[in-house]
């Protein structure tokens, strides 16, 4: 059969002439992704042996080959792995899978102008699922000779990556897995160095599992340790060996935050090596959920999507678990809802919830630096998991109102003020416009602390949980505020002048009946001392921030009517005040009292209910203003 021509997917044309076209001083990344590759190959063949032996009887020993060809000037990298098909190798290397990928574009692409200072960027590239084209940084014609288990055909993928590839069959394909082959670019010899090969593989692929040989045949000479490392002294592993394999499983570049190595013994008998990263996942939002720990059974490689491995408020943790009494011949069905795997992950998540504890208690600023990365996620184990809820109060951070820096709820309860019964707390879109939220003026001129929470998470969590150590959490803009108890720290005069009972309660009562259809009710506010008013929830009524939260999210969420508080010590409700009282001019009165609803809605960041409305009310106040 002659060969087909095919067109790569227009991302990855893009993809492929970046990457070949800029200049990388770390090209060497080339060999890891190969390597890596053909590492996943030999597992999956691995793991589909278990059920059909055959697959690989004829050669049971994997392996990885790397033949450097000093006369042709072609570096091959061949595995006795999985391989694979026609239907493969055109959905495989000419497509990409990988959501973040257009992420890792952009930023080759900055690295690209920014020349010499960023060359990170090629790095990444496994991290984005699509390393197997970093070939073509050093290659400008890359082949493709691979037989898939289990299948007689043969074929050969060839492109020199510019737009196009071509498969063919072929005779030449290893009787089984892949062959990588890369026709070098002109400058790119070092890459036929028996030593620089070696000090490569040393560098990035000495973890891996199974045994890399430099050469084939009679004179091949094995240039890893090739022993899964989780199962190596932890004395005999240096940090750097540690890291390598936190970049290799968690196709990422930075370091580790944090590194658990343990050996779990009792009712479950497992090896868990896990990681907390040092920098952010770009897909830790993603809505699956998916954490970063792969699965093994006694060295065999089972999955890395075992969902109920780790819960997904620990979903940033990156590793593997070797389990000892699951069986091998697991299949990934059967691993749902498996008691045994049930147990490895309460038994794993105390672990790892300690080791988080006993970082906090170490080093507060580091705790506090990995909080501002994952506190979103592990905040979501707070109304997920019950059983663990009062540790993760205890590892919980925030900001708030009174303090710079993060504050536990220990330290928050340390600093009540005589009397305070409640935590109080707000939640919104990010703390900067939190602070300056008109519902904590009152708070803070009582020097009472509010927590600032700005996590679309913390809407949720704290319903749910209620209380810490039986005192509960309660809203600033919901109910009451109860703020006549406490000791002002601000003498009453500083807070200007307020009109007497009748003239407050004239006002009140003409807004009432001016916003009638618009608010559920209006008063006087105890919480306002700088603004002039506020929207607040009923005792009872679903908080502000939730409800626009859930309304974003498409949720039909019908719009509460608000409690509409204003601040009769400020200039303008004082004179609103006594233009009502003299009932002197009515209709500019009901035209303020529209500006004030639509103000305090601007305030909690939204709209005004009609803002063509909203500005010419503004542009005639403004423009009589103006005229007096
Ligand atoms: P990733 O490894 O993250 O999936 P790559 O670009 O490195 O992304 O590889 C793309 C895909 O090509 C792999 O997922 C795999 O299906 C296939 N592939 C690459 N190299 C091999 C190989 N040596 N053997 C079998 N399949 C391979
Ligand atoms: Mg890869």
């Amino acid at each position: 059969m002659a060969s087909e021509t095919y067109s790569f997917q227009a991302e990855v044309s893009r993809l492929l002439d970046i990457v070949a076209n800029a200049l990388y001083s770390n090209k060497e990344v080339f060999l890891r992704e190969l390597i890596s590759n053909s590492s996943d190959a030999c597992d999956k063949l691995r793991y589909a042996a278990i059920t059909q032996p055959e697959l690989t009887q004829d050669d049971p020993d994997f392996r990885v080959n790397i033949i450097p060809t000093k006369e042709a000037r072609t570096v091959t990298v061949q595995d006795n792995g999985i391989g694979m098909n026609r239907d493969d190798l055109v959905e495989n290397l000419g497509t990409i899978a990988s959501s973040g990928t257009m992420k890792f574009m952009e930023q080759l692409e900055q690295a690209r102008q920014q020349g010499e200072s960023n060359q990170e960027a090629l790095n990444m590239i496994g991290q984005f699922g699509v390393g197997f084209y970093a070939a073509f940084v050093v290659a400008d014609k890359v082949e493709v000779e691979t037989r898939k288990a289990g299948e007689s055909q043969g074929w050969r993928w060839t492109s020199d990556g510019r737009g196009e590839f071509s498969i063919e069959e072929t005779e030449d394909a290893p009787a089984r897995g892949t062959r990588v082959r890369l026709h070098l670019k002109g400058d790119q010899d070092e890459f036929l160095e028996d030593a620089r090969i070696r000090t490569i593989v040393q560098k990035y692929s000495d973890h891996i599992a199974l045994p890399i040989y430099l050469r084939e045949g009679e004179d091949a000479e094995q240039i890893n340790t090739a022993s899964a490392l989780w199962t190596r002294p932890k004395s005999e592993i240096t940090e750097d060996q540690y890291n390598e394999f936190y970049h290799h499983v968690a196709h990422a570049m930075d370091d580790p935050w944090l590194r658990i190595h343990f050996k779990a013994e009792g009712k479950v008998e497992y090896t868990g090596l896990l990681f907390v990263p040092g920098q952010k996942p770009f897909d830790l939002f993603h809505p699956d959920r998916k954490h970063g720990v792969k699965l093994y059974v006694r060295r065999v490689f089972i999955t890395e999507n075992c969902e109920d491995l780790v819960p997904a408020y620990l979903r940033f943790l990156r590793g593997v678990v070797d389990s000892e009494d699951l069986p091998l011949n697991i299949s990934r069905e059967m691993l749902q809802h498996n008691p045994r795997v049930t147990k490895i992950k309460q038994t794993l998540t105390t672990r790892v919830l300690n080791e988080l504890k006993k970082k906090a208690n170490k080093d507060a600023k580091a705790y506090g630096e990995f909080w501002e990365d994952f506190g979103a996620v592990l905040k979501e184990g707070l109304y997920e998991d019950t059983e663990n809820q009062d540790t993760l109060l205890e590892l919980a951070r925030f900001h708030s109102s009174e303090r710079e820096g993060l504050i536990s709820l220990e330290d928050y309860v340390a600093n009540m003020k005589e009397g305070q019964e409640a935590i109080y707390f707000v939640t919104g879109d990010t703390k900067e416009a939190l602070a300056k939220s008109p519902q904590l003026e009152g708070f803070r001129a009582k020097g009472i602390e509010v927590l600032l929470l700005h996590h679309p998470i913390d809407d949720f969590w704290v319903p749910a949980v209620g209380t810490y150590k039986e005192m509960p959490f309660k809203s600033v803009t919901q109910g009451a505020a109860d703020l006549d108890k406490f000791k002002s720290d601000q003498s009453e005069q500083d807070q200007g002048e307020q009109p007497d009972e009748t003239t407050v309660g004239t006002l009140v009562a003409f807004l009432k009946t001016a916003l009638e259809d618009k608010v559920k009710d209006v008063r006087q506010s105890e919480r306002l001392t700088d603004s002039a008013c506020c929207l607040v929830a009923d005792e009872g009524d679903m908080d502000i921030h939730l409800e626009r939260l859930l309304r974003q999210h498409g949720q039909t969420t019908p719009q509460s009517k608000r409690i509409l508080e204003v601040n009769p010590r400020h200039p303008l409700i004082n004179r609103l005040a006594e233009t009502v009282k003299g009932q002197s001019n009515q209709a500019d009165a009901k035209e303020a009292a529209y500006l004030l609803l639509d103000q305090a809605r601007i305030m909690e960041g939204d709209n005004p209910e009609d803002p063509s409305a909203f500005a010419k009310r503004l542009s005639d106040l403004v423009a009589k203003g103006l005229a007096a």
